[in-house]
């Protein structure tokens, strides 16, 4: 039997689509001109479109959906929330029974010194969360002079407008004339594409002592918090030298700001631990989450409050007079407290750490003997392949991007969803995906290396 739920052709709902829907971070004329992908179902780690063909989806959706598709489990918690209470807000001194148990079961899976949360609907709204709250704590403990965020180029931290001008992204910045006030930004701990010239270990201290110096040239006195992802995502899975984060510890404890540590892709077991401050061994004082919070079944935020943070706020701040309708909603804490149940039960966290991580990186790490791959690189289930013209001079490709879209489309003509940044490919698998799995991915993602080096050297284009 046919259980697709599309009830019309593909043709139809791309030209439904075309008309009326206005796509995220799409060039509207490009889209319309060949037609959107239409996935109709999914299950595990696999994906089916409207005509039909299977792929493996290792995005994960969009670094989110970790617990794999088709979770009878959290459709049910969901569907029996939305019965017995579909929506109350948690303003006026209200709480209700799923925003309490995913409060307290977030602070559990927590690093200790964390143990509250506040929810938003999104990771954008967790970082424009972190912007208010993080000034907000300054002003209670008598510096309101610490106003100042430090974040990186390339960063990825939304889309709203102060997560996006935390974010180091320049054709965000260049369309709306971001960043707005009070935010910096240095460089990125980028190894293999800004810092080849040197040892990683000596590059990772260098990219992390930008930090000091953008403190002393802004005054101490000004400056509110550094904020990074552990691993950069969109950016293209920037996995840093392992001298980094450490540095970037002690300069923030030595120079009194605040860390933050955007969790959104990293939290909830996406390097093998549950946090990727623990895989990188840094204590944050506020982690914006969101992705892997409710595997992507429905949408929802936050932010992890440390002690250091919540006390004096809580102590002398008043009201913050901050907050979303739609904050702890209760259909996204149910789907939230079923993903985390799921998570402990089959044990994810620690088999990706024991078994599927160390097993696909051995397979992704061979793929760095490709002709036309620079470095490949992984940690948990979050990967990279740096695609070089070169594999010798490490020469890039001339028209930047090209190269990563043509292997990515080649990989989709095979089953395999992967995502290309500029012309690195990445990779982001749901915690689910077994050997078999891994095995599919890595061998897809040859062949479509393969394929693309056949159609350069016909071309002429590989010198
Ligand atoms: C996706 C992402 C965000 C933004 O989350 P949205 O839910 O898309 O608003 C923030 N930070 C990081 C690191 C992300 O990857």
């Amino acid at each position: 039997m046919n259980i697709t739920p599309n009830l019309r052709s593909t043709a139809d709902y791309q030209a439904m689509d075309a008309a009326h829907h206005w796509h995220p971070f799409t060039d509207t004329g490009e889209l319309n001109a060949k037609g959107a992908r239409v996935i109709t179902t999914a299950s595990g780690c696999w994906l089916t479109d409207s005509d039909g063909n299977r792929l493996l989806d290792a995005m994960a959706g969009l670094w989110c959906v970790n617990v794999g598709y088709g979770r009878d489990e959290i459709v049910e918690a969901v569907a029996r929330q939305m019965r017995a209470l579909p929506y109350y807000n948690t303003f006026f001194h209200t709480t209700h029974p799923a925003a309490a148990e995913f409060a307290a079961a977030l602070a559990e899976v927590a690093p200790s010194h964390i143990n509250r949360v506040f929810f938003t609907n999104s990771g954008s709204e967790a970082n424009d969360t972190v912007f208010r709250l993080a000034r907000v704590y300054w002003d209670c403990i008598g510096k309101p002079s610490k106003k100042v965020f430090i974040a990186r180029q390339n960063a990825y931290h939304g889309s709203t407008v102060a997560a996006a001008s935390l974010g180091g992204m320049d054709a965000m910045h260049k369309q709306s004339g971001l960043p707005i006030e009070g935010i910096h930004h240095i460089g990125q701990p980028y190894w293999f594409g800004e810092g080849r010239e040197m040892d990683p270990a000596e590059f990772g201290l260098k990219r992390a002592r930008e930090l000091e110096a953008e403190i002393d040239r802004l005054g101490e006195d000004k400056v509110c918090a550094f904020i990074a992802e552990p691993i950069q995502g969109a950016g293209g899975v920037i996995i840093p030298p392992a001298t980094y984060w450490p540095e970037i510890q002690r300069i923030c404890t030595a120079r009194d700001i605040l860390l933050v540590a955007d969790e959104v892709i990293c939290g909830f077991g996406r390097t093998g631990n549950w946090w990727g401050s623990e895989s990188f061994a840094i204590t944050p004082d506020l982690m914006p989450i969101a992705k892997g919070m409710t595997s992507g079944y429905v949408p929802m935020g936050g932010v992890l409050i440390s002690d250091r943070v919540a006390g004096p706020v809580i102590d002398k701040g008043g009201e913050f007079t901050h907050g979303y309708t739609y904050s702890g909603h209760p259909a996204a804490c149910a789907a939230g407290l079923a993903t985390l149940r799921i998570m402990r039960e089959e044990r994810l966290v620690e088999r990706v750490r024991g078994d599927t991580a160390p097993y696909l990186a051995a397979k992704w790490e061979a793929l760095g003997d490709h002709p036309l791959v620079g470095e490949a690189r992984i940690r948990g289930l979050i990967g990279a392949l740096e695609l070089v013209r070169d594999k010798t001079t490490m020469e890039r490709f001339p028209d930047e991007g090209a190269a990563g879209a043509r292997c990515r489309d080649l990989a989709l003509a095979q089953g395999l969803v992967i995502r290309a940044t500029r012309d690195t490919l990445i990779i982001s698998p749901p915690l689910v995906i077994s050997r078999e799995e891994c095995d599919l991915l890595v061998e897809r993602t040859g062949k479509a290396l393969d394929q693309l080096a056949d159609e350069l050297t016909r071309e002429g284009a590989l010198g």
